[in-house]
């Protein structure tokens, strides 16, 4: 059958991840699809007392391993197949990087830079409200992903906490620290894929000094931009949903950051400093070493996979490499570290966060990095070993080492969840 939705292609990577092991028919069936998807209409007030409403979702996909977990996406283009396909990877990456959760994610049809401030909000906790009765510290636990951040966070954190009657912090990761946020939240998911790049990077043949492109300029994006400008690597190019900016000699992270911080758009670069302008479309196709995918998804397809230059690509996006793509990565030999295990490092500090609110603890920086760093490295080697042995891709290994641990407990469960629905 050939694949035609997003969930199909997700699928066919379990698939192809399960030939290679030896589990029972009833994992796959438990897998294929997910397990609630709860769809809501969003009705709030304008500033101008009109009202509007937005469609909404969240799914649950699996929870086998705990409590599903997943962030919440606002965007114009989101649908109920890309939240059910974010959902499932959701559940593959806790896996692999070995947390006691499920996965889930959340979506909102909307174009956030069309609302004010309030009318944000509004949108925020309304999404509490329809949704109070799917989440919870037990049951499912919501974080930031595209276009939301730690303020929406809050937001939501405090109107769960009205509808139940009682403060609540582990509902939801992701928040200020001021409201029970962990240090080392805001930039983990980019450290998680850092710590993972130095780790391999002899066996990647990458050195200090080395050009990167970065795809999206929002918290994965900048912050990776950050980690490796600091480290010695080369920013020669990045782009954001307006365009992009290049330089030879390696682009200003410190000037593109505050570009962002002030509203403006990385172009506004363009023109001084020996900084030229980058159609956004042909950032893939730069001079470099490293790609760093950190926007959307289907960024690298059949009609671009064949333009990419760079020896090693970063999937600190969910998705953004389609599977006709990946075949051709493959056969030009250029190593791709898998989203399920380069952008784990968000999931994972995430995970801490909700520990510590369960503890009513707060752990130093420190702690959050040296875990971050142990879970990326294990779990890094543990997939890279795999690939070596078993001669696959990184990212088909990354699915095996996932539904090994999902295979065991699902096996392990016994029938009664499928007696009772
Ligand atoms: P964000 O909203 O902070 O940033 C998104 C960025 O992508 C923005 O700079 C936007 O301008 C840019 N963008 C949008 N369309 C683009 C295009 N066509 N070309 C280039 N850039 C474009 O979102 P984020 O949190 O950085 O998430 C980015 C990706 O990382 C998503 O796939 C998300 O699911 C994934 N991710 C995020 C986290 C997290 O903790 N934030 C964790 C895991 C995975």
């Amino acid at each position: 059958m050939v694949p035609n939705t997003m969930l199909d292609q997700a699928r066919a990577r379990l698939y192809e991840a399960a030939r290679h092991l030896n589990i029972t028919a009833d994992v796959l069936e438990k897998l294929k699809s997910p397990r609630e998807t709860t769809q809501a209409r969003l009705v709030i007030r304008m500033d101008d007392g009109s009202s509007k409403s937005y469609p909404a979702w969240r799914c649950r996909y699996d929870d086998t391993l705990g409590p599903t977990k997943g962030g919440i996406r606002f965007h114009p283009d989101v649908t109920i197949d890309e939240v059910e396909t974010l959902a499932f990877l959701m559940t593959m990456k806790c896996a692999l990087i070995n947390l006691p959760l499920g996965g889930a994610k959340g979506g909102v049809r909307v174009d956030i830079h069309n609302l004010s401030a309030t009318e944000q909000e509004r949108l925020a906790r309304r999404y509490v409200q329809c949704f109070a009765k799917v989440i919870g510290p037990n049951r499912d636990i919501p974080a930031p992903d595209v276009y939301t951040n730690s303020t929406i966070m809050a937001w939501m954190a405090d109107e769960y906490a009205a509808i139940v009657g009682e403060v609540t912090p582990a509902v939801i990761t992701g928040k200020p620290i001021a409201l029970g946020g962990s240090l080392g939240r805001e930039d983990a998911t980019a450290r998680g894929g850092y710590y993972l790049l130095l780790h391999q990077a002899q066996k990647l043949g990458l050195r200090p000094g080395a050009r990167v492109a970065i795809q999206g300029f929002g918290n994965a994006g900048k912050h990776i931009a950050q980690l490796l400008g600091a480290a010695g690597f080369k920013i020669v190019a990045v782009t954001d949903s307006k365009g992009g900016v290049q330089c030879s000699s390696g682009l200003d992270v410190d000037k593109l950051i505050a570009a962002k911080r002030q509203g403006r758009s990385v172009t506004s670069l363009a023109g001084s400093d020996g900084v030229c302008t980058l159609p956004a479309d042909e950032l893939v196709s730069v001079n470099c070493e490293l790609l760093v995918l950190a926007a959307l998804e289907d960024m690298v397809h059949a009609g671009n996979a064949a333009r990419v230059k760079a020896q090693v690509i970063l999937e600190l996006a969910n998705a953004p490499i389609t599977p006709e793509a990946d075949k051709i990565l493959n056969a030009k030999n250029i190593i791709v570290l898998p989203d399920i295990l380069a952008n784990a490092g968000g999931v994972t500090v995430s995970y801490f966060e909700w520990v510590q609110n369960r503890q009513g603890d707060s752990w130093p920086l420190e702690q959050v990095h040296a875990r971050l760093k142990t879970k990326m490295e294990q779990e890094g080697d543990a997939v890279w070993t795999l690939a070596q042995e078993k001669g696959i891709t990184l990212r088909s290994a990354a699915y095996v080492h996932a539904l090994t641990r999902l295979a065991e407990a699902i096996e392990v469960q016994g029938t009664q969840h499928f007696l009772m629905g």
